[in-house]
């Protein structure tokens, strides 16, 4: 039987799909919702659509921008031959707000889990191969320092290794397990110059 409306059922349901929504926050909010004014719930939903529909992966690095080519890719001035391979756009901008690196990124959206059965060929290593036929001197490898992250980080530096491209990964820094996002610009900075090559 239902409580209430299918409508708000069905929102409930919607919502409880995104990550980190369980049951009760998803009602919650819903029922937050139908208390807003229906002018902020359309600004809320043109919102979703909008950026669903005109952000798009970057033709070079694969980071999420509103252009074919990223400002960062279209920038003259950031050094081409140094990539900074980094697992999503949220570690992207970690880096960014240094204001210290100027190399370019590549985001490989994810990495390599063999137990949620994520492969190489789930994350955008192609692209990133198919990069390193042009003129590159370093890939720094700063995916995260999970298993995830480190399996990962082994995979690329193997795969890069006979192309005679140096291939370095940020120091160990990084607390274990730790999310690039959280972690200050002084940390991140200090992983990215203690380097070591692979
Ligand atoms: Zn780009």
């Amino acid at each position: 039987m239902e409580y209430y409306s299918r409508h708000i059922s069905n929102l409930v349901e919607q919502l409880a799909g995104l990550p980190g929504i369980g049951a009760k926050s998803a009602q919650r909010l819903a029922f937050h919702i139908m208390h807003m004014p229906k002018e902020q719930v359309g600004q809320l939903t043109a919102a979703i659509k909008d950026a669903r529909e005109k952000v798009q992966y970057c033709k070079c690095c694969c980071t999420l921008t509103d252009q074919e080519i990223c400002p960062i890719c279209s920038n003259p001035s950031r050094d081409r031959q140094t990539i900074m391979v980094v697992e999503n756009p949220r570690d992207l901008a970690a880096y960014e707000k240094t204001e210290k690196y100027e190399g370019v990124y590549h985001v490989l959206h994810g990495a390599i889990s063999p137990m949620l059965g994520i492969g190489p060929e789930d994350i955008r290593l192609t692209e990133l191969m198919q990069r390193l036929q042009g003129d590159v001197k370093e890939v720094i490898i700063a995916t995260n320092s999970s298993l995830e992250g480190e399996t990962t980080a082994m995979y690329i530096s193997k795969l890069i290794k006979p192309s005679g491209i140096r291939v370095s990964r940020i120091a160990s820094g990084v607390p274990v397990g730790g999310d690039l996002e959280c972690i200050d610009e002084v940390t991140l900075l200090r992983a990215l110059e203690g380097r070591v090559d692979l």
